[in-house]
């Protein structure tokens, strides 16, 4: 039989893999202990939190997914990214996307602090930067494509190859668009990252992380520090992600529909000022996307035209979009980035990444694309009209 297709793959994963039963959905193994055969004579599992037969199941589908020697599957993105720092040693090099998410940019920056390592932040699009920051030679160099919330592009390979070059290893945060759109490993990336919360679950109700490494000797030693550590993912939460991943490829299809419709709207309407989306022909990274990607994913931004008024009447007044943080869930999400996901970072830091207070990011879901359009032109109609009309304050 040919190689079967990825969308096969996630969708068949450890499918019929039940020996007992002849289950086809595989059980979850909720078991925190499994007992010796006899004295001195271990099975395959002994601990949970050193392994686990549902979460190895997720383990195996995600690193065929990304196409890597194995994945281990941790509690949360988070703890997936604090994984991949027990890379570095005291006083090795950490070189990181200056717009990478907030919640990595505060890890990063507070073990730096402690003296686990070192960090630098840079715009790795500035290849005069980025060559400057590899001539100090960094263990380690964190990618993060698209970004968030502004999804620029960053060239995978050719960082890949100037680090490699330079003997650094490179981390890919692929979140934002899943095995489905994007392969860092095969673009020559050594570690891939998720926060498995996002699309890789896509239903809004997990929190887990996930490292797949292309080295075999690179994912035992990922797979060592998570059972020393203790970051390993649980049982439901493993078994919850893959019923997610069965239904990755369709989700990302309607995802980006969505999306580029939704983007196409906005553009066209007098109450936005400027529209970040990399399948828009006018984006700064559109060709560089086109080659690197599989598709331009869920997630669109907007700067709103106008004052707070307009802006508050896109955000309180959608019915098909919540209010909310995260993103990749069939459920489509608005935020306000100013004051929910990076509200933590200084506001002269937010300037200079771009972020306007007028910046609105939206997580396109799996409904009805032209009811998603409606919802928000609804929005964007009042939005104008609140902002020719005078307000008359009252007392
Ligand atoms: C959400 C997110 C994380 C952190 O993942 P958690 O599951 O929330 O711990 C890391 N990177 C990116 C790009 C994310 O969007």
């Amino acid at each position: 039989m040919p190689r079967p297709n990825p969308q096969t793959v996630a969708v068949r994963s450890a499918l019929e893999s039940d020996s007992q039963h002849g289950a086809v959905v595989p059980p979850i193994h909720l078991s925190t202990n499994y007992t010796f055969s006899a004295f001195n004579e271990k099975r395959t599992y002994d601990y949970s939190r050193s392994g686990n037969p549902t979460r190895d199941a997720l383990a195996s589908a995600l690193a065929e997914l990304e196409g890597g020697a194995g994945c281990v599957v941790t509690a949360s993105g988070m703890s997936a990214i604090l994984l991949v720092c027990q890379q570095l040693n005291p006083g090795d090099l950490l070189l990181a996307p200056h717009d990478c998410y907030g919640g990595s940019y505060r890890l990063f920056e507070s073990l730096a602090a402690r003296g686990r390592f070192r960090v630098q932040f840079i715009d790795q699009n500035d290849t005069e930067a980025l060559d400057r920051a590899l001539a100090e030679r960094p263990k380690l160099v964190w990618v993060e494509t698209p970004s968030n919330p502004l999804l620029r592009i960053v060239d995978l390979a050719a960082v890949a190859e100037a680090a490699h070059a330079a003997g650094a290893l490179v981390a890919a945060d692929n979140t934002f668009l899943s095995p489905a759109l994007q392969t860092p490993l095969a673009l020559g990336a050594d570690i891939v990252v998720h926060s498995t919360t996002k699309y890789l679950n896509g239903h809004s109700d997990v929190i887990g992380g996930a490292v797949i490494s292309a080295d075999r000797a690179v994912h035992d030693s990922m797979a060592d520090w998570a059972n020393t550590l203790g970051l390993t993912g649980g049982a439901f939460d493993s078994y919850l992600t893959l019923r997610g991943v069965r239904t990755l490829f369709p989700r990302m299809r309607q995802h980006e529909s969505n999306a580029s419709q939704v983007a196409a709207a906005l553009v066209a309407h007098p109450a936005v000022q400027a529209v970040y989306y990399p399948g828009l022909a006018t984006h700064p990274g559109h060709a560089l996307a086109a080659r690197q990607q599989r598709g331009f994913g869920g997630m669109v931004s907007f700067e709103v035209a106008g004052d707070e008024t307009a802006l508050r009447c896109v955000l309180e007044g959608l019915s098909l979009f919540s209010l909310a943080e995260s993103l990749g869930g069939v459920e489509s999400l608005v935020c306000h980035p100013a004051t929910m996901t990076h509200a933590a970072m200084d506001p002269d830091a937010r300037r200079t990444a771009g972020i306007s207070d007028r910046l609105v990011r939206l997580s396109l879901g799996a409904e009805a694309g032209d009811d998603l359009v409606a919802d928000l032109l609804g929005a964007l109609d009042r939005a104008l009209a609140a902002a020719s009309t005078p307000t008359h304050r009252q007392g």
